[in-house]
């Protein structure tokens, strides 16, 4: 299967997977119908699936009008969000799994954004080195999402499965907050000499409007804080010793930088 990256809004990112042998498409996150039309069309696609990661205007925004261009599509999303998703069909749970073009992907459960959020992973097939994870607004390049919905012992535990995956997957999350995240990343882990490097590479690929979604798992557990609620240095900024706190202490500070 094909990604391809759709840039709408002021910084999302609506993902589109296609196959060009039975020219079918899904689209992960629509949060507008326009421009996925207009993508669908230019490549002869057709709409099978939207795969819907939480209930947000910005990622549900245009489930309504692709169901009225392709009224045979089946939109996916959270069980707990049944009655939050437009148009949703299937209620899915951790363990579920989900098909698209021949590949089968994995749903996780990732509650702390909202209580609904799920994420899916579509492990490397053969041929294909990287597995995918689209992650909604769970884990961000640099950053997590805000919790809403949710505790930072619910966050922790959702990364955690993330954390858990091969350090080559590539991470399609929904926002362009790349920049701003390294920003705030440096002043709670200055020395990280990782991290330092990804903030100068990130900067001159911002000056140059390059995406920096998808980015790679080995690298946010190098670099992203909120992957790192047990490294010594975070544990040393917080002056927190267990996950949770480690975690909460620093989206506090997120939520104020
Ligand atoms: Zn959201
Ligand atoms: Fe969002």
């Amino acid at each position: 299967m094909k990604i391809e990256r759709i840039p709408v809004l002021s910084d999302n990112y609506i993902f589109l997977l296609y196959d060009l042998k039975t020219r079918t498409a899904a689209v992960v996150d629509p949060a507008v119908a326009e421009p996925v039309l207009q993508r669908l069309e230019e490549l002869e696609l057709n709409l099978v699936t939207i795969f819907n990661t939480h209930h947000h205007s910005d990622h549900v925004g245009g489930n309504r009008k692709l169901i009225k261009h392709f009224p045979e599509l089946c939109v996916y999303g959270g069980a707990e969000d049944r009655g939050r998703i437009p148009g949703q069909q299937v209620f899915l749970q951790e363990g579920d799994t989900v098909e698209f073009a021949g590949e089968t992907g994995q749903v996780f459960f990732v509650p702390g954004h909202t209580r609904a959020h799920i994420a899916y992973y579509f492990p490397p097939t053969q041929g294909e080195d990287t597995g995918n994870l689209f992650c909604g607004d769970t884990l961000f390049a640099g950053g997590c999402g805000r919790l809403f919905e949710g505790t930072p012992a619910q966050m922790v535990d959702s990364l955690s499965k993330f954390r858990a995956l091969p350090d080559n997957t590539l991470v399609w999350c929904a926002h362009e907050y790349t920049l701003n995240n390294l920003k705030f990343a440096l002043t709670v882990d200055r020395y990280n000499a990782d991290l330092q490097n990804r903030y100068e590479s990130v900067k001159s690929d911002r000056a140059f409007g390059k995406a920096t979604v998808p980015s790679i798992l080995g690298i946010e557990k190098k670099t992203n804080p909120f992957l790192r609620w047990d490294s010594p240095s975070l544990q040393e900024v917080t002056k927190m010793q267990e996950p949770a706190r480690v975690f909460g202490r620093i989206r506090g500070m997120k939520d104020q930088f």
